[in-house]
This record gives structure tokens, sequence and C-alpha cells, in this order.
């Protein structure tokens, strides 16, 4: 590390790497700097898509979406507590961020629809690949044609503010040595604090025994060195549990939406399904958490197989459990055979119908048909962390007056406000590069004066 950067950004996720690329590309002298010992973030985990209306792809494949329908799916889903200034910022600006990635040879030309949405507004690689680190790998393939420095292994420890703006940085090495930073300006883009129980259990007590799907960086050091300064926190409390988690194993592993979005149902102990498995986060986990069964099963078929990459990956690492008939996939999971089968049954009379009148599903429709037939255990774990640093659409960063703190910033999952109490999936995606870009534009604009 020099001794002096106009922005250092603190977090090598979507959001940072998003506003380096921007930042550099603005003429600001930027370094981005990680705690751990790899690049990526949580934003390497994100399995699903990102989020955008009005797009290009969108025309392409037919489908026509708008910013309303967006704006007020996202305020729906989120209980109508979304922040209205950054929701409003972030849906016109969604399709120019589809586009931005798209230059930089990041192209996101398929579609899906998920849970909480009307249309396919959910874009995804054509490879149909996880989208994390296909953004990932092409986001740091920019980062070092721009020569942009990357420091991993070093964390932000302290934040210094004199004259009423950001003048430094305190940065420690895995062996604790500290090191000084001057900076103009300071990107927070830490991520989200859904793997630090403490914090955790402070905000939602009865989440305090969940496992997380985070990686082990999510410990929220961005927002609680921020608040140090003053800086206020909004929306603690909202904390997501991701409905579909497997963990009968000593690791997580999120079952992405996609799985359902593309047609798999749920089902009980009693091999019947139970809920709207496209209704959003929130009430899917009440769901299966009311069944008080220690989880459910997604059932599915080879035509969601094809249509969800994951599913081979997950089925590498010993989650998928496989039916060379219904009969037989009923016996491996100890459930009743004719219930099974009576509500594939049912299920497959919805999908010709178009009607699914037990829960009211009106997307994901698929035949389930067809043997083989798969299965997945899955229960609630924490997620997402909706909460954190209060910032404008600018990515300012806010006191607890509303004021802003010269020169801070804060994007992506370490901000509060956009989601509500409930993200819907693929707006965090869609979140760390529509603010990502704002944040490194905002930041050139604060320190080159124009
Ligand atoms: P986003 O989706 O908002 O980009 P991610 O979780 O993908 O967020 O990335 C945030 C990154 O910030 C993670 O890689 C995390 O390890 C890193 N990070 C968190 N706290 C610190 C810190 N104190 N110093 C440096 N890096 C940090």
């Amino acid at each position: 590390l020099e001794k002096e950067y106009d922005l250092v950004i603190v977090g090598s996720g979507a959001t940072g790497l998003v506003s380096a690329l921007q930042a550099k590309r603005l003429g600001l002298k930027v370094a981005v700097i990680e705690k751990m010992a790899s690049l990526g973030g949580n934003t390497m985990r994100a399995s699903s898509g990102m989020n955008a209306a009005e797009t290009e792809v969108q025309l392409a494949n037919g489908v026509i979406d708008d910013f309303t329908a967006f704006y007020q799916e996202t305020l729906q889903g989120g209980g109508k507590l979304n922040d209205k200034e950054l929701l409003e910022y972030f849906v016109t600006h969604a399709p120019l961020a589809i586009e931005w990635l798209a230059k930089q040879g990041i192209v996101l030309s398929d579609l899906t629809i998920s849970g909480g949405m009307s249309q396919k507004r959910m874009h995804r690689p054509q490879s149909l690949a996880p989208i994390g680190a296909y953004l990932i790998k092409g986001l740091l393939a920019r980062c070092v044609a721009e020569a942009i420095p990357l420091f991993t292994n070093t964390k932000l420890v302290a934040i210094k503010k004199a004259a009423e703006k950001i003048t430094g940085i305190t940065v420690a090495g895995t062996d604790g040595k500290e090191v000084e930073v001057g900076v103009k300006a300071l990107l927070l883009a830490t991520g989200g604090f859904g793997a630090n129980a403490n914090l955790i259990a402070q905000y939602q007590p009865q989440l305090a025994n969940y496992k997380t799907t985070n990686h082990a960086g999510a410990s929220g050091d961005g927002l609680l060195l921020a608040q140090k300064l003053g800086a206020q926190l909004v929306d603690m409390n909202f904390i997501q549990v991701h409905p579909t988690v497997q963990q009968d194993f000593d690791h997580t592993y999120l079952i992405g939406e996609a799985v359902r979005g593309e047609g798999a149902i749920l089902v009980n102990k009693n091999g019947e399904r139970f809920v709207n498995e496209l209704a959003t986060r929130k009430r899917v986990t009440a769901a299966i958490t009311a069944l008080n069964e220690n989880g459910a099963y997604l059932i599915f078929n080879q035509t969601v197989r094809q249509r969800v990459k994951a599913i081979e990956f997950y089925d590498k690492v010993g989650l998928v459990v496989t039916g060379a008939s219904l009969a037989e996939l009923a016996t491996k999971l100890a459930l009743p055979k004719e219930n099974l089968s009576q509500t594939l049954s049912n299920w497959n009379q919805a999908v010709a119908t178009r009607t699914d009148c037990q829960f009211g599903r009106k997307t994901g429709l698929v035949t389930l048909n067809q043997a083989p037939y798969y299965a997945i255990h899955i229960a609630p774990g924490i997620h997402y962390t909706m909460g954190g640093l209060h910032i404008n659409a600018k990515t300012q960063v806010l006191d607890e007056d509303g004021q802003v703190i010269s020169g801070l910033y804060a994007a992506g999952e370490v901000a509060g406000g956009l989601h509500g109490n409930n993200r819907i999936g693929g707006n965090s995606i869609a979140e760390t590069v529509v603010f990502g870009l704002q944040a490194g534009k905002q930041a050139a604009k604060y320190i080159l004066g124009k």
C-alpha cells in the first residue's frame, strides 16, 4: 500500500470492484483492500441473477416489463418499508448497470423469474452458471487490465475524521501490524453481518442459533467502524432468512431460488405441498418454519435440472437425492408414496390448467411427470442483512442527524434501506452494480470538485 490515495475501497465483492473500475475511469488514484485471503467476498456465493426492468435483453426475449412494476413489486416484497429514494434510483439505473456490465464483457443475456416478481426480470449468464463467481471473474479481469491495485489480507481497523471530513484510515495485515493511509474519500463496500453471531443475536435474538449461508468475512466491520464516527444505522433488525438452505452437513449450501423459479415444488413430511413456492422469501420461510418438521423437500425433475446449472454442483457435493421412479424417491426420503404421487398429479393438473387452486402459484409452472425425480432437503438459514449504514442515493453516509459525513461512502450490503424488511432474490447483485457505479462516480465528483 502507498501512503496516500484519492479513494480507498474496502471490500472486494462486486460493489468494491465495480466502484473501483468506475473511479479509476474517472481519473482517481484508487486501491481496493480486502481482509480475507481471497477476493470476491460473499458475492462469490451469489447464485441466482441480477434483476432489472426495461432492458434490451428483456425486449430481445419478448418480455414486456416496466419500472413501475419493478418498483411496486420490490416495495411489496419489502413490506413497503423500503427507502423510496434509494429504490427509485435503483430501479431506473438497473438497465444501465446491465449495459455497463456487457461493455465490460460480462454478459447477462439469459432471463429467469423468481420469487416476488411477475416478469422474467432476473438476468444471468447464458451458460446458466451461478452469477456471483461469473461476475467476480469478469470484474477481476477488468481490474487487472486497468492496473487497479487489490490488496488481500488487509483489514480496515479504523477510520480518521478531521475538520469534519474523512482524512485517513488504519489498516492491519494478518500479523496485526498497523499502517496509516491518507485518503480523500473512503468507500465502505464491506458487505453484511450475516456471519456475526453476536450482532445477529443483538438485533434478532430468535435467530441466534440459525446457521448462515454467508462467508466468514460477513462480520459487519464496516458498519461498526462507521458507527463510531457517528454514522446512522437503519433497519438492523431486518435479517433475511433464506427458505432453502441445505444444512445437514458441516458446510451449508444455499439452494438458489431458481430451482423453484424453474419448476421445483416443496413438500412436507406427508409428501404434500404447503405453500406457494414462489411467494416472497419471508412467506416461504414462515411456512416451512410452521411445519415444525426440521425443514422440507424440494422436488423436481430433469427439466428443472437442465435450466439450473447449479444443480449439477449440488449433486456433486452430495445434496441431491435421486429416484429412478417417484416411488423410489419417496422410499429414499421416507415420504408416504401415495401422497407424493397424488401431490404430483394435482400439481400437473394445476400446470395444465395454469391454475394452482391450492396455493395460487402463477410462475414456474412446469409439469413433473417424468422420472428420474430428484429431491433436496432444505431448511431456512440466515442469508442477508437488509439493514446497515444509512445512505442517500448518492451513496453518501449520513449521521444520526441526517447530515452527510464528508468523504464517507457506502454501497452494497453494508448499506441499509433499499430492500425494506425483505429482499427480493436478484436485487442484491443489482444493488452492487447500480450503487457501486454510483459510489465511484460520486466519490470522483467530490474529490475532483466537479
Ligand atoms: P457486496 O455484495 O456488497 O459487494 P460482499 O460481501 O460481496 O459485499 O463483499 C464485501 C467484502 O468486504 C468481503 O470480501 C469482506 O471480506 C470484505 N471486508 C469486510 N470487512 C472488511 C474490513 N474490515 N477490511 C477489509 N475488507 C473487509
